[in-house]
C-alpha cells in the first residue's frame, strides 16, 4: 500500500491523496487549491498522477477545497466511480457546479479583456458546467457511517462521522496483504464538538496508521455559548440604534447554523418579535433546501424538531431573496434588519452590495462570525479600516464591527489530539494545516511517530 500527496500539503487547501493498492488507484478528495494569492496555475497545473487511472474517487465532504478539482479530474479522462455519504453527494453537486459557473464568467471577463490586449491570451475555463455536470454523473453507490464498502479484493474502506459539516466524513481503509493487515485512516477535515446542528466527531476506529488534518493543531477554540449570546445582544443592541446587521456568510454550514441560532434567540425572546431576517444568497438558500433533506445528518436537538414536524433552518420573518430585484429590495431598509449574503470573505457576491448600503451608517452592525484571509476585504474591517473600497467607491466605515470566534467548523488542538489517542496509530501522517500549525500539533504528540509529507511525496506503508 502507497500513498502520495497531491494537495494540502504543508498547506489548508487543494486537499488530494492517492492510495495505491491491490492494482487499484483511489483518490481520497480531489479539492481546489483556494487562497488570497493567486492560484490559478496551482489549480491548472497537473495532478502530478494520469486522471485517466484513477478507478475511484472518495470525498470527505463537499467543502470546495475537498471536491473542486472533481470536474477537472473527469475533464481530464476520469471515468471512475465516485463515493460519498449521501448529503455530501448532493452538497458537492452544489458546490461543483457553482464552480464551474463561477470560472465561466472569470473566463468570458478574461476573454473579453484579452481581445483588446497585444497578445490575446487563452480564456478558456478550467472546467465548465458540463464537466461538473459529467462529475456528478459519476457518483455510484453512497456511503453510510459505519458500514463498510468493497472497493477490490482484500481492501474495504467505512465512512465515519467527521462532525465537521453535513455529510463530512472520516474513512478508514482495511487493507489485506500478502497475508497481513493494515489499517489506514484518514481524518478528513474534524468537527469541533458542542456545534448547534451536527453530532461530535464520531470515535474514530483503532488504525496503524492516521493521515490526519492539523487547521487548528496549534490553538484552543473559545466556547460557543458565550458567541451565541454576543450574537443576539449585538443584533438587538443594533436594532435599538435603528440600523440593520449585517452579516457575510459561508454558504454551506454557516448559513444554517445561523438560522438555527436565530431561530433559537426568537423563541428564547432574546431576538425582538420585528427582526426580519434575509438569507441574500441563492447558494446558501439552495444548501438550505439539501439540509432539510437530510435529517439523519445531525444531533439530537435538531433531530428532535424535525422529529415533530418543526423546520430547524425557518423562523418567523426569514425572507430567501433568490433573485436579483429581491436582493436589491432590501437596499431600501434601513433598520430592524439581519442581512445574511456570500461571500463570507467579502470578496464577492451580494454581500458588497449590503456593506456599500450600511456600512457607512453608524447605527448598522457588521458582524463576522468565520475566518477572514490576508488582503480581502473583510479582512481590512475586521483590522479597523476607517474607509473600504468597494465597486471603486470609497465607503466609510462607522458601523459598528463585531468579530465573533465561537463558530468554528473544525476541532481545535485539544480534540485533534482526543481523536488522534483514540486511533493508538503508531505512524501519524500530517496534512491540511499551515506549518506552525503542523509543528506545534507535532510537537504535542510527543514521541510518536510523525512525518509531515510535501506535494508530491510518496510514502509506503
Ligand atoms: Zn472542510
Amino acid at each position: 500500500m502507497k500513498i502520495s500527496f497531491h494537495g494540502a500539503d504543508r498547506d489548508v487547501t487543494g486537499s488530494c491523496h492517492l492510495v495505491e493498492v491491490a492494482g487499484k488507484r483511489i483518490l481520497i478528495d480531489c479539492g481546489f487549491f483556494q487562497g488570497s494569492r493567486e492560484l490559478d496555475d496551482e489549480n491548472a497545473a497537473p495532478f502530478g498522477f494520469d486522471a485517466a487511472s484513477i478507478d475511484v474517487l472518495l470525498l470527505t465532504h463537499a467543502h470546495l477545497d475537498h471536491c473542486g478539482r472533481a470536474p477537472l479530474l473527469y475533464k481530464r479522462g476520469f471515468r471512475g466511480e465516485i463515493l460519498a455519504t449521501g448529503a455530501t453527494r448532493e452538497l458537492a453537486r452544489l458546490v461543483m457546479l457553482d464552480a464551474a459557473h463561477l470560472q465561466e464568467e472569470d473566463a468570458r471577463r478574461r476573454t473579453r479583456r484579452s481581445a483588446r490586449a497585444p497578445d490575446p491570451a487563452d480564456g478558456a475555463p478550467l472546467y465548465g458546467t458540463l464537466d461538473a455536470l459529467n462529475a456528478c454523473d459519476r457518483f455510484g453507490r453512497a456511503a453510510a457511517y459505519g458500514q463498510p464498502i468493497t472497493l477490490a479484493t482484500g481492501v474495504v474502506v467505512t465512512f465515519f462521522d467527521a462532525g465537521h459539516i453535513l455529510g463530512s466524513a472520516s474513512i478508514l481503509f482495511e487493507v489485506e496483504e500478502g497475508g497481513s493487515k493494515r489499517r489506514a485512516l484518514f481524518s478528513g477535515d474534524l468537527g469541533n464538538a458542542g456545534r448547534p446542528l451536527l453530532r461530535p466527531p464520531a470515535n474514530p476506529p483503532q488504525a496503524d496508521v492516521v493521515i490526519m488534518e492539523t487547521t487548528y493543531g496549534d490553538r484552543l477554540h473559545k466556547p460557543l455559548a458565550p458567541s451565541i449570546e454576543e450574537l443576539h445582544q449585538a443584533i438587538s443592541a443594533t436594532f435599538q440604534r435603528g440600523g440593520n446587521v449585517v452579516i457575510p456568510t459561508f454558504a454551506l454550514e454557516r448559513a444554517q447554523e445561523l438560522l438555527y441560532v436565530l431561530r433559537q434567540g426568537r423563541e428564547r425572546n432574546q431576538l425582538p418579535p420585528a427582526m426580519q431576517v434575509f438569507l441574500d444568497s441563492p447558494m446558501a438558500i439552495s444548501a438550505t433546501e439539501i439540509f432539510e433533506r437530510h435529517p439523519e445528518g445531525y444531533g439530537p436537538a435538531v433531530a428532535e424538531l424535525f422529529g415533530d414536524g418543526r423546520d430547524p433552518f425557518s423562523l418567523p420573518g426569514l425572507h430567501f431573496t433568490r433573485e436579483t430585484a429581491e436582493s436589491a429590495a432590501i437596499n431600501r431598509i434601513t433598520g430592524g434588519s439581519v442581512i445574511m449574503a456570500g461571500s463570507g470573505m467579502c470578496t464577492g457576491g451580494r454581500i458588497r452590495h449590503h456593506l456599500r448600503h450600511n456600512l457607512w451608517r453608524p447605527q448598522a452592525s457588521v458582524i463576522f462570525v468565520g475566518y477572514a484571509a490576508k488582503g480581502t476585504l473583510a479582512r481590512k474591517i475586521i483590522d479597523g479600516a476607517k474607509s473600504v473600497e468597494i465597486f471603486d467607491e470609497t465607503i466609510a466605515v462607522r458601523a459598528e464591527v463585531h468579530t465573533i470566534n465561537g463558530f468554528s467548523a473544525h476541532a481545535d488542538q485539544a480534540e485533534l489530539l482526543a481523536w488522534h489517542t483514540q486511533t493508538h496509530a503508531e505512524r501519524t501522517i500530517l496534512v491540511h494545516g499551515e506549518a506552525d500549525a503542523m509543528r506545534a500539533f507535532a510537537d504535542k504528540l510527543g514521541g510518536a511517530k510523525v512525518e509531515i509529507p510535501a506535494l508530491g511525496d510518496t510514502i509506503e506503508l
